[in-house]
């Protein structure tokens, strides 16, 4: 795949493949393209070249008779309900409740009925902890517990894939652990594949099968976790691990 805003080429020649039930995380400095595969991968952004497939289904571009074609949206929408994604500010619907914010796209998306959507929600915050808050509206929680909404939220479209983007970094350190239990639980008794972005490194060798290191838009280095965070090959990786371990 390649990514370029405007003249600056940001992913070029990307190539890489995410099995089913996989956990890659990819590490690598401010401004090597982490988010923007993510946002890519979430269609938030729009590819420049080249395409990506979920489950076989191209995303945003397909072949025809050698020729690159933009998918519909109407097609397009029915594969992207199979990717959820936590985003480092939680993003969550400021004028909704908890409920309110697990049920709209199930129901405004998927087409459930509001009665179902509910009933799936509370099973799911139930997961995340959060059932007791339910009625409140975001600014009413901690960081903490709005990042677990907001993961309750990605899994209520039962995504195939899990995008996790940076999404303990906006919060206070002793909220990192309530959000990033969720995550193992959830890593541990589901085979939703996740494209992690994260620099908790701990985390990483807990849930991921591969660790990905990325430079200027492309990967430098790939491997087990163990591989690559007690023995990295790469002079890049070595440097960059030293400065943030
Ligand atoms: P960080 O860890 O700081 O988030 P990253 O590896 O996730 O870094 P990206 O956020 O993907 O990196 O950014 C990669 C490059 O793309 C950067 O040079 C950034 O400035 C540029 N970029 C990202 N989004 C845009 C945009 N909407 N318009 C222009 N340039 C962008």
């Amino acid at each position: 795949m390649v990514k370029k805003f405007g003249d600056h080429t940001v992913l070029e020649g990307l190539d890489f493949t995410v099995s089913r039930g996989e956990r890659v995380t990819l590490i690598g400095p401010s401004g090597s393209g982490k988010t923007t595969i993510l946002r890519l991968v979430m269609t938030l952004e729009e590819l420049t070249g080249g395409y990506i497939h979920i489950g076989g289904t191209p995303l945003q571009y397909e072949e025809q008779g050698g020729k690159r074609v933009r998918i519909p949206d109407k097609r397009r929408r029915r594969t992207t309900t199979g990717i959820g994604m936590v985003f480092q500010h939680f993003n969550l619907f400021p004028n909704m409740t908890v409920l309110e914010n697990i049920i709209e796209a199930p129901v405004h998306v998927m087409g459930l009925s509001k009665d179902e959507a509910a009933h799936k929600a509370e099973a799911l915050l139930d997961k995340v902890g959060m059932a007791w808050k339910k009625d409140a509206r975001p600014s009413e929680l901690s960081g903490g517990q709005q990042q677990r909404v907001a993961i309750a939220r990605a899994l209520a479209m039962d995504p195939e894939i899990l995008l996790l983007d940076e999404v303990t970094s906006a919060l206070d350190p002793e909220l990192v652990g309530e959000v990033l239990g969720v995550l193992k639980d959830i890593a541990a008794e589901t085979d939703i594949s996740m494209l992690i972005v994260t620099h908790e490194m701990q985390f990483a060798r807990d849930v991921s099968q591969r660790v990905m290191m990325f430079d200027h838009g492309s990967i430098v280095e790939e491997g087990t976790p163990e591989k690559m965070f007690s023995a990295p090959e790469n002079q890049r990786t070595q440097d960059f691990l030293r400065a943030v371990l």
